[in-house]
C-alpha cells in the first residue's frame, strides 16, 4: 500500500506559518523590496552571524553564490586547487570553476560520505588552494583534523554547510561553519530553512567578509561615498523580500533539526538489528536526510535491489544519492566550460589537467552503485509517517534478503 510522507517541497514538509507571511507583506506593502537601502537583509546577516557563532555573514542569491563567495573571497590565481568531495550538490564545485580554479577530488569516508583528512592529505599539491569540506546530509566532518593537514601547507579550509544547519563538528563546541576559514549555507527549498532560493556565507575575517560583500555586489563598495568597481563582482544580492522571511525562518532552525534528529534517530532505532546495515554516528549529525550503507559481502544484496523492494511504498528513498561522482559528470567529462577551451581544466595554467576518470574515487563510486541508502525525512514527519517509514525500511530488507538467496 502507497502512503504519502511529508514533503519539503510543500507545507507538509515545509514549516512557514503566518510569520512569515506577516514578514512578506510587511516588506510588500512598504514598497521596497531589495535589500539597497533597506533593513532586513542586514538584519539577516547580523542575526544569522550570531546564531551560528561566527563575526560577518553575507547574504546571497543561492547556496551555489554562497560558496562561490567563498571562493572568490581567497582570490585564487587561474589553475589552483580546490579539493571537493565527489558526493555532493553541483554548488560545492561550480563557484570553484567560475573562478577558473581546479576541482580535485578526494575520497569519503565509507559510511558519511564526508572528506576525510587521510584523503584530503593524498591530494595536497604545491598548487592547492583551499578544500572545500562538505558536511553532507548534515553528518559532521571531521574539519579540525581536515584543518591540520591544511594548516602546515597554508591551505584554507571553507565549509559547505548547506546541508548542515546546527550540525556540531566532532572535538568541541559550536556549530558547523565556525570552525573554517569561512561557511557557507543555503536557503533553497530543500534545506533545513527556506525562502526558496538564497545562501548565507560566514567569516570571522573582516577583510574577507568586505571582498564577499564586493563580489556579491558587482564589485561595489556600498560602504564608502566611492562609485567605482573595486572589483569583478555578481549580482547575488538576495532580496529585502527574501531575507525578510529568511530572518523568521532563522527562528525556527532550532525546533526543525530538533524534530528531524528524534525522526532520524528513530529510524536508526528501527535499523539496529539488520546485519550489514551500518548509520552515521548520531552525535552532532543535523538529519538533511537519513542515511544508511548496507555491506553486500553480508546482507547478499545492495541499494538498488534495496530500494527496488520499497517500490510501490511512497517511502521517499534514494539509492546512492547521486547518478554518478560529480567527477563523471558531462561538465567535468567533456570540459563544457568556456567555448571550446576545456578552460580552466585544460592546463595550464594548471600543471596537470585533472584526473575525472572512474575509478578515482573508489569509495565514492561504491557508496553510489552498491552500499548507500538514503531517506528524505523532514520536520513535518509524525510519529506514524515515522513509524511507517521504519516498517518499510525493515519489511525491504527482509524481501530483499529473500530475493539474494
Ligand atoms: C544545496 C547545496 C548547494 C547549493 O545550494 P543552492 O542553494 O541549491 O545553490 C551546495 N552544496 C551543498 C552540499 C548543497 O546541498
Amino acid at each position: 500500500m502507497s502512503r504519502t510522507y511529508p514533503s519539503v517541497d510543500d507545507s507538509s514538509g515545509r514549516t512557514i506559518g503566518e510569520e512569515e507571511i506577516a514578514a512578506a507583506t510587511r516588506v510588500l506593502r512598504s514598497g521596497h523590496l531589495w535589500r539597497i537601502g533597506g533593513t532586513e537583509a542586514e538584519a539577516l546577516e547580523r542575526e544569522f552571524a550570531e546564531l551560528i557563532g561566527r563575526e560577518h555573514a553575507v547574504a546571497s542569491s543561492s547556496g551555489s553564490s554562497a560558496v562561490h563567495l567563498a571562493v572568490a573571497a581567497l582570490d585564487p590565481e587561474p589553475g589552483d586547487e580546490f579539493v571537493v568531495p565527489p558526493l555532493t550538490d553541483a554548488g560545492t564545485i561550480i563557484g570553484v570553476l567560475a573562478c577558473n580554479a581546479v576541482p580535485v577530488f578526494a575520497d569519503v569516508d565509507p559510511v558519511t560520505g564526508c572528506l576525510t583528512s587521510d584523503s584530503v592529505a593524498a591530494c595536497l599539491t604545491p598548487r592547492t588552494r583551499a578544500v572545500v569540506v562538505v558536511h553532507l546530509f548534515g553528518a559532521p566532518a571531521d574539519v579540525d583534523g581536515i584543518k591540520r593537514v591544511c594548516d602546515e601547507r597554508g591551505v584554507a579550509v571553507i565549509e559547505d554547510c548547506a546541508q548542515a544547519y546546527l550540525t556540531v563538528p566532532p572535538g568541541g563546541t559550536g556549530y558547523a561553519g565556525t570552525r573554517g576559514l569561512i561557511g557557507c549555507f543555503s536557503l533553497q527549498q530543500t534545506k533545513h530553512i527556506s525562502v526558496g532560493e538564497g545562501g548565507l556565507t560566514v567569516t570571522d575575517d573582516p577583510g574577507l567578509a568586505r571582498r564577499m560583500r564586493l563580489f556579491a555586489d558587482k564589485g561595489w563598495p556600498r560602504d564608502s561615498a566611492e562609485r567605482n568597481h573595486l572589483m569583478l563582482g555578481y549580482n547575488y544580492r538576495l532580496t529585502d523580500l527574501a531575507a525578510a522571511i529568511a530572518r523568521v525562518q532563522l527562528t525556527r532552525v532550532g525546533s526543525v533539526v530538533e524534530r528531524r534528529r528524534a525522526v532520524a534517530t528513530r529510524l536508526t532505532e528501527r535499523l539496529a538489528d539488520l546485519p550489514g546495515v551500518t548509520v552515521p554516528a548520531d552525535t552532532g549529525h543535523s538529519y538533511y536526510l537519513h542515511s544508511l550503507v548496507l555491506d553486500p559481502s553480508v546482507t547478499g544484496f545492495g541499494n538498488r535491489a534495496y530500494v527496488g523492494a520499497m517500490a510501490g511504498s511512497g517511502a521517499p528513498v534514494g539509492a546512492g544519492y547521486l547518478a554518478r561522482p560529480l567527477y563523471r559528470t558531462t561538465m567535468l567529462t567533456e570540459r563544457r566550460t568556456y567555448g571550446t577551451s576545456g578552460y580552466p581544466l585544460s592546463a595550464p595554467p594548471a600543471d596537470t589537467a585533472p584526473d575525472y576518470g572512474v575509478g578515482r574515487c573508489p569509495v565514492a563510486e561504491r557508496m553510489i552503485e552498491e552500499t548507500l541508502v538514503i531517506a528524505l525525512i523532514n520536520e513535518g514527519f509524525t510519529d506514524e509517517d515515522t513509524e511507517a517509514l521504519g516498517d518499510v525500511l525493515v519489511d525491504a530488507y527482509k524481501q530483499a534478503l529473500q530475493g539474494s538467496d
